[in-house]
Formats: C-alpha cells, structure tokens, sequence
C-alpha cells in the first residue's frame, strides 16, 4: 500500500512535539488517501521510542545504530535516502526544526525529490501535493501545488497542527537492517550545550505571561515578573520589548521570535499583531488584558480583560497569591 512518511525526532531521551504534530497531520492524510501511515526512528537503543510511537502510526520502521542515537544529518540522510528511494512514499513529512532544515533541502537534492519548505498546510488533492505556506512576514497564506512526482519531502512548521491521543491498536514495529558502515564524513555530533544557567526556553513553558509595549517602562517589569512567579510560569513579550534591550531575545514570541504553545498564555499590553499571534496562536487558553477594547489580541483570546495593566495586574497577583495560602 502507498505510503505517508513521518521522520520522528528525539533529543536527549525524549520524542519532540513536532513528530507527534506531524502524526495527527500524517494520519487525517492517510486516511483521506488511502495511505499507511508510517513513522522512521533512527534511534540507538530506542525500543521505547518505537513502542511508544507504534500508537500513533499503522508501522514504525526502526533503524538503529550507534550514528544514530544522536541527530546527525549525514548519517540521517544516508539512511532515509535508502528507505525514500525503496518505499517511495507519496510524502515525507519532517519537522521544519534545526534538524529538518539540516537534512531536508540535501535529502531532496541527492533523490531529485520536490521540497516544499515550513509548511503550515498539506493536502493531497486529485493526486496532487498541495502546501500552504506563509509569506512576507506572514502577511499572506500562499497555496502552492509541488511538482508532479513518485515522492515529496515536506517540512513543518512547529506548533501548527494539535497532537492527538495515541490510539488503542498498535501498528506494527518494523527492524530495518543500519547500513553495513555509515560513512560520516563532514559532521560529527559534539554534544548538547544548554544555555547558560537562569535562561530559560519559553517555549518549554507551561504558563507563559507576556508583555507589550503596553508596559510603557522597563522600571515597571516587576509587574509581569511578579504574576509569573505566582503562577509559576515565565515571562515572555513583543518584539518592541526585546528591541528596547528591555528583556532578551529569548524572550521573544512571534515570527521572529519563538513559537510557543504553553497551557495558559496571558498577553498583557499586547495589541495582538499577525507577527505576534503567529507565535502564540497555538496556546490552549489564551487571556489577554488590554485598555482598548478593539485591539487585535481580543479575536483569538479565550477571555478578555478590557482595562489598565497597571490596575489588573497587581490584582490578579495579589488574588493569585492569596488563594495559593494554605487555608485553615
Ligand atoms: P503595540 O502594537 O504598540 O501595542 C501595545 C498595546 O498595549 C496596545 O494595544 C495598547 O492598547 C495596549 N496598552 C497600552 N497601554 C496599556 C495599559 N496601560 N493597559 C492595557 N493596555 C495597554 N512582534 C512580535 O511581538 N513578535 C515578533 O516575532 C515580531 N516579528 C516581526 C517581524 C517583522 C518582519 C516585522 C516587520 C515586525 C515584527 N513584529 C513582531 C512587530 C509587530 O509588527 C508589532 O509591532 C509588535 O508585535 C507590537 O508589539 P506590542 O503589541 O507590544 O505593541
């Protein structure tokens, strides 16, 4: 039967979002299609990624191999070469992440495969592989039909599409022989360099509270900072914040900043511009505090608090805090 490939990502012991992003993805095309869904692990010593995974796709074909037990995108070339050109998959899904841009554009140059780059769309329509993907800052969704073809590579954009629950039948868990010697030449995996103690990545957070140019003064970010110490969450912000040198880039939400998909994401003196909201659009409960009711954030918030930051949040703060007191 065709196939619908999905490349899985690990880092450091643990299977990223995207690979499960990808799979809902994969699984409603597969089935529009008539497709098996199948996803590759190379992976060294990973049967628990495998198991895991085999709740999510129709097969999971493992490859593994010490080159393997970290990312590499020569050795990950080498392998999914081999496994493209003998399957031929109609499409193969990789995130459009490090290591994605790493491998995808010379994985389809060495098969000759079409490449369509930081999807946020794909369809299969009358056979044809159709992509949206967006252009001039995001300004515009641009629909695009790739060349006619045995296979095409497709990359993802993180946080696009929701991961689904695994479901009770388990596909099957497929051992592909590594090749006999994987010739790497030109990369080498080094090691993880974390960043630098009291950094912290924003998009791993749970709770993120973030801040505008609403904040008006770089003396009043003990106000946010303080509502995120109470919820325990981190706090992020517009660009205008980090072009202040107000907070680092890392801080950053938006299209040129992180994409960021926490449980609760609270915007505050935010008006909500596309770049913005490319960035955050994906949290599951959105609440935004804002003094003008027409502001943009107010479309794609959950809740919305039409008044002064300089009033609300102190208030939620000091509620906050008072209902986290033991009672008694
Ligand atoms: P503003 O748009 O100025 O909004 C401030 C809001 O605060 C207003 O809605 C106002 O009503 C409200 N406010 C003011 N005072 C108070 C108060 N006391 N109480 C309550 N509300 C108050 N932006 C990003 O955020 N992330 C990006 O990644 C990003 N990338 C970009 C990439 C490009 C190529 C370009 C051109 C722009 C990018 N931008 C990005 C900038 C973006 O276009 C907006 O300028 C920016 O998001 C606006 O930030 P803001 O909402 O904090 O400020």
């Amino acid at each position: 039967m065709a196939e619908l490939l999905v490349l899985a990502e690990h880092r450091m012991g643990e299977l990223r979002e995207i690979t499960f992003e990808m799979l809902s993805k994969g699984r409603s095309m597969a089935e529009g299609n008539g497709l098996d869904l199948t996803v590759v692990l190379l992976g060294h010593g990973a049967d628990g990624f495998a198991n895991k995974l085999s709740g999510y796709a129709d097969r999971v074909l493992v490859m593994d191999h010490p080159d393997y037990a970290d990312f590499n995108a020569e050795a990950y070339q080498q392998a999914l070469s081999r496994i493209i050109s003998e399957r031929k998959p109609r499409v193969t899904l990789l995130g459009h992440t490090s290591f994605g841009v790493d491998l995808a554009p010379a994985l389809a140059v060495e098969l000759g495969t079409p490449l369509a780059t930081d999807c946020i769309d794909i369809n299969i329509e009358e056979g044809k592989v159709l992509v949206t993907r967006q252009i001039y800052g995001g300004k515009l969704n641009v629909e695009a039909s790739l060349r006619e073809a045995d296979s095409h590579i497709v990359t993802v954009r993180p946080a696009t599409f929701e991961a689904e629950e695994p479901r009770p039948e388990k596909g099957e868990i497929v051992k592909i022989k590594p090749p006999a010697t994987v010739a790497v030449e030109q990369k080498r995996f080094i090691e993880y360099v974390e960043p630098p103690p009291g950094e912290v990545d924003i998009a791993e957070a749970d709770v993120l509270v973030s801040i505008g140019r609403g904040i008006k003064d770089e003396k009043n970010l003990p106000l946010i900072q303080e509502l995120a110490r109470a919820l325990k969450g981190e706090v992020g912000c517009s660009r205008p914040i980090v072009d202040k040198n107000w907070l680092p880039k890392d801080r950053q939400v938006g299209s040129s900043g992180k994409t960021v998909k926490p449980k609760l994401y609270i915007a505050a003196g935010i008006s909500g511009s596309f770049q913005h909201v490319m960035g955050m659009k994906g949290a599951e409960l959105i609440v935004a505090i804002n003094k003008d009711p027409k502001a943009p954030i107010f479309r794609i918030a959950d809740y919305g608090v039409v008044d002064d930051i300089f009033k609300i949040l102190p208030a939620l703060t000091q509620k906050i805090q008072e209902l986290k007191k033991p009672t008694g």
